[in-house]
């Protein structure tokens, strides 16, 4: 069979976007394989990982399962010149910041929110993420100033932490039940 078949009632393509070293790769592998990498690994290419998840669909509230296929930025990031294929068929965005990096944080508003315009329609949804949540002494951005960025873009918002799992499945889980419901 193609690999592009599915058991699944739907496939999800979901972007992971924000500066290099915001922790995008760990997200995506804490969620997937439920590793952490202490290093910084460049993403060689782009890669893409696939997830099955149950959610429930606020329409029906039957579950639905869900194959989640989650896209790794190539490293392109530290240049900015991801690419339109990057992007193409995205129905989610992962917007993701660092908290103790404000200009991760500043990124998001003066590039990354940009980007997610120029290339995704309005249909497309995006999450907020602030991430290393467990660094919370080293904290440089608060969570009311991602709360506020968020609601200025009806966004939904979470705090994670890929090194302590906090609100990592959450953040994918929210995100799809957020993509199933403006499809019903
Ligand atoms: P990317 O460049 O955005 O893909 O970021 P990486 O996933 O490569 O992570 C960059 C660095 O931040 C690595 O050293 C990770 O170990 C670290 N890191 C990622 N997520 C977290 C987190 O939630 N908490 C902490 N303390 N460190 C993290």
């Amino acid at each position: 069979s193609s690999p592009n078949k599915s058991d699944s009632d739907y496939i999800f393509k979901i972007v992971v976007i924000g500066d290099s070293g915001v922790g995008k790769t760990n997200i995506l592998t804490r969620f997937v394989t439920g590793t952490f990498h202490q290093d910084v690994q460049t993403t060689i290419g782009v890669e893409v990982l696939r997830k099955r998840t149950h959610i429930k669909s606020s329409f029906t509230n039957q579950n639905v399962e869900v194959e989640l296929s989650l896209w790794d930025t190539a490293g392109q990031e530290r240049f900015r010149v991801l690419s339109s294929a990057y992007y193409r068929q995205a129905c989610g965005v992962l917007l993701c910041y660092d908290i103790t990096n404000a200009t991760s944080f500043q990124s998001i508003q003066r590039f990354w929110i940009k980007e997610v315009d120029h290339h995704t329609p309005p249909s497309c949804q995006c999450i907020l993420i602030g991430n290393k949540c467990d660094l919370g002494h080293l904290r440089a951005v608060s969570e009311e100033d991602g709360i506020r960025l968020a609601e200025s873009r009806s966004m939904l918002f979470l705090e994670t932490s890929a090194l302590s799992q906090e609100n990592i499945a959450k953040a994918f889980e929210t995100l799809a039940e957020l993509i199933l419901e403006r499809m019903e």
